[in-house]
């Protein structure tokens, strides 16, 4: 049996990025002994790279915006799939939640009166995203690290310890959450640094850990995002809802290669950048989709009207959601009227002066001039579609962000599913996470109250599983001679990367899926071959080994649901299925693990590690679809739908 150091707390937090660090502080308010553990520094988590602001109807710049507005917008975004009471949950508080912000130290940008500016984004009716330039990632971050330093220091006066209510593990990975019976217990980990193995027993569990986008090759994620949280929940019971939705944000840096994907903040589009193609046509026109056609200008002079006069005119196609123009771009790319490496262009600096681009958008303006050579103030960027987002995710209760069928286990952040249906629109993301991390704080808090009595228990023998499952990467070798020397894991994640983005990419096809799951098994057989030298101190090949496992699973429910959706929608798109279906509008796909064991069956390349189920949505409140008019309802809704 290992050694391994073991804690008691009552809530522990994977993940201290915006929704953890919301989570952790929401617990701790609510007098739960809080810890929260992150694989990079404190205050380093990928939120920080968020750019263009915090969509919350505030109606600073418009006061015709209300959440009515915003719930509406963001059901049109993701095509009607969302988990509807999570939307209109999400539109209701995310305005408290940035005010709450500002109370806690954030230094948003202001309006001429004063107040939270708040600007134009992708599939928004309205201004509404607040930002800071386009860091808002890093003030969001920086303000909730300023609140739970505020926490300790309160703490401190009381217990005469800073971190006797709330502690930070950072650079900590978590491969396990333990149980009880049914019901979580805590979680396995090791330090990065050290190697040294660690359980923090609790009897609730928040996973907030982010997104998978390093599965594929092209992609605007961190080194965080290998889809552990994702993976975490599978392995302990808990199903991921509509995987295949992934979003491709229509642009990121095409050139030089070492820099691709990197993702060029869609307030460029917002703040008036427009899109062309080699002949210098803007080509958003001619891709307005049916369902959007009211609602977008038909020709350029009443798109360049609409930034002065947003009242009396129709806003440009540039700012169609995401999925549009990222499907948009491609076709252009492979029509052959494409850029010289491969994207399209991005123009502002004929739309705005040099001193305005570099005041509003001073980070793009640097990435640009450092990472390209290019003088985004006088001349065009080339972009193309990069791997940003996934809105499928752990499959979670609406009010109280609990994972379903796994007492104990909280789900917030990207990590969490339904929310934002097939497509998130731009600036969703940063008030899901405060809203639901709020809330999954709170219940993870009040479900531990209830196990004070008599907290679960994480045996030693699951605590020596994690342990051998973590340390197997030091003896790979194969079951049998012939199975090989070990394993690469390098050389095994850049083919997991071309095989996702080559085979369930931004336009899918059922036999590239074919092929994609039968590479997966490959790999899958190979993975557990993956083996590293040295030792467990600072190794990252061993940390890259022991991703491969989420990052597999991940990729694997990508593609099954995937294969499954006979239909396009939001982030998902077939070429063999190119419309939208309603008769899938109220059909959801449920990944679970097929060895409800928790042990990761040996491969089996048929039926791969994942079954896929079926759920009808549960219906759309009468008065929510109220808030619809009836020709938009038609586009979407199932013909019994309809009738009901
Ligand atoms: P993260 O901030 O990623 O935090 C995840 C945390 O989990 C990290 O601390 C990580 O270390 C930890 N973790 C992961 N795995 C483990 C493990 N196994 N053990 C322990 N810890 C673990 N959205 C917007 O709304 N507006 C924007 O302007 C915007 N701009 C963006 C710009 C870029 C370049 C990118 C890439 C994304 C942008 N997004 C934006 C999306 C948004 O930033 C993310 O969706 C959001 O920050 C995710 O937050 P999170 O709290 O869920 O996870």
């Amino acid at each position: 049996m290992s050694v391994v150091d073991r804690q008691e707390w009552d809530v522990v937090v994977v993940g201290a990025g915006g929704a953890g660090l919301r989570a952790a502080i929401e617990a701790r308010e609510r007098g739960a002994r809080t810890a929260v553990i992150c694989k990079s520094l404190f205050g380093k988590a990928h939120t920080v790279m968020a750019e263009g602001g915090i969509a919350a109807a505030m109606g600073n710049v418009n006061s015709g915006d209300n959440w009515q507005v915003h719930f509406r917008d963001t059901m049109r975004g993701g095509k009607f799939l969302n988990q509807w009471r999570m939307a209109e949950l999400h539109a209701q508080e995310a305005p408290a939640r940035v005010w709450e912000l500002e109370t806690w130290g954030a230094l948003f940008d202001r309006t001429q009166d004063g107040r939270i500016s708040q600007r134009n984004f992708g599939g928004h009716e309205y201004p509404r995203l607040a930002h800071v330039g386009d860091r808002t990632g890093l003030e969001l971050i920086r303000t909730l690290q300023q609140k739970i330093v505020a926490l300790q220091q309160e703490d401190h006066a009381e217990t005469g310890d800073h971190e006797s209510r709330l502690k930070v593990f950072q650079e900590c990975t978590v491969t396990r959450v333990l149980k009880d019976g049914d019901e979580v217990s805590g979680v396995f980990g090791y330090e990065r640094e050290s190697g040294r193995f660690f359980v923090l027993e609790a009897p609730a569990v928040v996973i907030a850990t982010g997104g998978i986008g390093k599965s594929f090759k092209v992609t605007s994620n961190s080194w965080e995002y290998t889809g552990d949280g994702h993976a975490l929940a599978l392995l302990a019971g808990a199903p991921l809802l509509n995987m295949e939705f992934v979003q491709f944000h229509p642009t990121g840096m095409v050139w030089p290669p070492s820099v691709k994907g990197i993702l060029v903040t869609e307030s460029v589009r917002g703040d008036g950048g427009v899109l062309r193609n080699s002949e210098g046509k803007r080509f958003m026109f001619d891709y307005v989709p049916d369902v959007f056609k009211e609602k977008y200008a038909q020709s350029e002079e009443e798109a360049d009207r609409w930034y002065d006069d947003p009242d009396h005119n129709r806003r440009p196609p540039e700012l169609l959601p995401r999925d549009e123009v990222a499907r948009a771009i491609n076709a252009e790319v492979k029509a052959g009227r494409g850029s010289p490496h491969g994207g399209v262009f991005l123009d502002v600096s004929t739309r705005m002066p040099a001193e305005v681009i570099k005041r509003r958008l001073p980070s793009m303006y640097h990435q640009f001039k450092e990472l390209a050579d290019v003088d985004i103030t006088a001349e065009p960027m080339e972009v193309g579609p990069t791997c940003h987002y996934v809105m499928g995710g752990i499959a979670v209760d609406s009010d109280s962000a609990a994972a379903r069928g796994v007492p104990g286990l909280f789900a917030a952040g990207e990590v969490a599913g339904g929310m934002h249906g097939s497509n998130r629109l731009g600036g969703n993301s940063l008030s899901d996470l405060l809203v639901f991390g709020r809330r999954a704080g709170r219940h993870a808090a009040d479900h531990a109250s209830t196990r004070a009595g008599a907290r679960p228990r994480a045996d030693d023998a699951q605590v020596d599983a994690a342990a051998a499952e973590a340390l197997r990467p030091f003896s790979a070798e194969g079951e049998e001679p012939a199975d090989g020397p070990p394993e690469n894991p390098y050389t095994l994640h850049q083919e997991l990367q071309q095989t996702m983005n080559d085979l369930v990419g931004i336009i899918r096809r059922e036999h590239e899926m074919r092929q994609a799951l039968q590479r997966l098994a490959e790999l899958r057989a190979r993975a557990r071959r993956a083996g590293v030298e040295g030792h467990r101190q600072f190794n990252p090949g061993w940390h890259l080994a022991l991703d491969l496992r989420n990052m597999l699973l991940v990729s694997e429910c990508v593609a099954r649901a995937a294969l499954e959706r006979t239909e396009s929608r939001g982030g998902h798109t077939r070429e063999d299925h190119a419309a939208m279906d309603r008769a899938w509008r109220n059909v959801n796909l449920l990944c679970a693990l097929t060895d409800p064991s928790g042990g990761l069956a040996a491969t089996d390349a048929v039926r791969g590690q994942i079954t896929l189920t079926r759920e009808t949505t549960e219906p759309i409140r009468p008065d929510l679809l109220a808030l619809f008019e009836k020709d938009e309802l038609v586009k979407y809704l199932a013909e019994e739908e309809l009738y009901e």
